[in-house]
């Protein structure tokens, strides 16, 4: 296709209702006929990026092989379409204001009145073309986070009716809306979409396609209705019930036709039949488990399931994988403090402890590895949950006492865990880390190299403190192994202990490499560790 399409999906009535899901699936289905699509989401908050937004505030931050801090939304297009996104992939407000002023510190506007419209407006769009500018896409499928009729979501809508305006039939606008079921009626009610579209065309734009979420299936009248209030054919009415698994949106979305609708709007032949069959196979997996596992997530925002997004999407593709459904256990690492290792992680076939910041509940994640070390549990230490790992060995195994990372105790006589170098200059909490891809070099005869069947692997990073060299040698011989290094700087990415069934730590976040298509091996593996366990038992 030579011209790029341009899709926007925008939100209305209600926050949650699915947006990123929406997006992610039609982005799948289109692929699979055949097209090179990418997704975008435009946050309308003021923060540059979610980096500094803590995890109650956003849920995970998701990072990007260039190492952008991005909204938890692209790791479900990520685990969707199996392509990487960047930076260029989530633009906030922030970042278009920064660099509006920087342009007008610069003098680039030439004496003119900066304002919304058209300089706001312009860098919005940039910012969508700019996509597919460096890397040509047949289709950009542009989230707009947030709800119509949101005050700070005003310049993106009007980006988008601008855009419309110019572009034509290159530009579609799904909008997404809530028909709730009022169940003293018994019925459902179509009036908030009638609003919340009224409102999208108060500000210029008729949405083309209306996807309303909804409890209850919507039969024709009410499509009709729809259609009729709302200014679009009965065809682009389409409905998006309640879904068991976020996976089951995409065969949802084909059953109703989204994919040809958009097709057929905006003029794109209907050439290639849809083969989404490795999807359906990996459904049947995920919905057919021959056994189950029980692993424990051990971290501090255990009553959020947002904050460990990735991670826990990563145990649905390993389950799949498996075709083992893997029952996670949320615990409190503050919890494990007050109660002990023991009562809270008996009966576990895997003990996961989590990556994090900050000294809350550290110790009960320091108790959660010793109690997977001593009773040879499987473990998967994720960058600080690595950490707690090289710890809990330094302290116990090598009777180095009060051993810690000089994130938490500056005054360690033993700091196993240490800032580096480079960041040690960095003052400031945006953007300050060692953040996306780098890779890693496996010893070979370790259990990552068995895992990972190569040499050299990627993955992404998220972390100020490193493994402290000095003491390697010493963990070594008691043995925990250094197994993979980044050998350019010599940092430690992964150690494992020798002799133990399973036992990873894993400076980087294998979570945000996990994809439908490509489940995460080390998620994989670890999965099989804990069948293992629980048939050895
Ligand atoms: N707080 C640790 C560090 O900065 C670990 C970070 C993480 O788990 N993502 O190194």
């Amino acid at each position: 296709m030579s011209n790029t399409k341009f899709i926007f999906v925008t939100g209305g009535v209600s926050s949650s209702l699915g947006k990123g899901i929406i997006s992610a699936s039609l982005a799948k289905l289109l692929q699979s006929r055949g097209f090179k699509v990418t997704i975008q989401k435009l946050d309308p908050y003021i923060n540059i990026d979610p980096g500094t937004l803590n995890p109650y505030e956003h849920g995970e931050c998701y990072v990007t092989e260039d190492g952008a801090e991005t909204d938890l939304d692209l790791g479900h297009y990520e685990r969707f379409s199996n392509e990487p996104t960047s930076q260029a992939n989530n633009i906030t407000t922030g970042r278009i204001y920064l660099s509006v002023i920087e342009k007008e510190r610069k003098g680039v506007y030439l004496g003119s009145t900066v304002q919304v419209i058209p300089h706001i407006t312009d860098e919005i769009k940039s910012s969508v073309k700019l996509l597919t500018e460096r890397n040509h896409y047949d289709f950009v499928i542009t989230e707009i986070g947030g709800t119509v009729g949101d005050i700070e979501s005003l310049p993106y809508i009007e980006a988008v009716r601008q855009m419309k305006w110019e572009m034509g039939k290159d530009v579609l606008v799904i909008h997404l809306t809530l028909v709730p079921y009022l169940s003293a009626a018994g019925e459902l009610k179509t009036k908030p979409t009638q609003h919340s579209v009224k409102m999208l065309q108060e500000q210029g734009v008729q949405p083309d396609i209306i996807v309303c979420r909804t409890e209850h299936h919507l039969n024709d009248h009410l499509r009709e209705k729809i259609a009729r209030f709302c200014n679009v054919a009965q065809s682009s009415v389409i409905e998006s019930i309640d879904a068991e698994s976020i996976y089951d949106v995409p065969i949802l979305m084909r059953q109703e036709k989204l994919d040809t609708e958009v097709l057929k709007l905006i003029n794109v032949p209907v050439e290639n039949d849809l083969d989404i069959s490795d999807w359906e196979e990996f459904l049947r997996k995920l919905k057919n488990p021959k056994t189950e596992v029980n692993i424990a997530l051990v971290g501090k925002y255990v009553e959020l399931k947002d904050a460990y997004k990735s991670i826990l999407e990563s145990f649905v593709h390993a389950g799949a994988s498996n075709q083992v459904k893997v029952n996670i256990r949320m615990v409190h690492s503050e919890l494990i403090e007050k109660q002990g290792a023991a009562k809270l992680l008996k009966g576990m076939n895997g003990i996961l402890v989590a990556p994090g910041f900050g000294e809350r509940g550290i110790e009960g994640k320091i108790s959660a590895v010793r109690f997977a070390r001593e009773n040879k549990i499987p473990f998967l230490g994720i960058c600080l949950g690595m950490q707690c790992a090289v710890i809990e060995f330094a302290r116990n195994v090598l009777k180095l006492n009060n051993a810690h990372s000089t994130e938490f105790d500056l005054q360690t006589p033993f700091p196993v865990i240490d800032i580096m170098e480079a960041q040690k200059k960095i003052s400031g909490m945006g953007g300050t880390m060692r953040l996306g891809s780098y890779d890693c070099k496996l010893k070979p005869n370790s259990r990552a190299f068995d895992i990972y069947q190569s040499e050299l692997i990627h993955e992404r990073h998220r972390h100020r403190f490193e493994f402290n060299n000095h003491f390697l040698e010493k963990f070594e011989a008691a043995g925990m192994i250094a197994t993979g290094t980044y050998q350019a700087e010599n940092l430690v990415e992964i150690v494992e202990i020798k002799n133990h069934p399973w036992f990873i730590g894993v400076q980087f976040h294998p979570e945000y490499k996990s994809t439908v298509a490509n489940p995460h091996p080390l998620f994989v593996n670890f999965v099989k560790a804990a069948l293992k366990q629980k048939q050895e038992e």
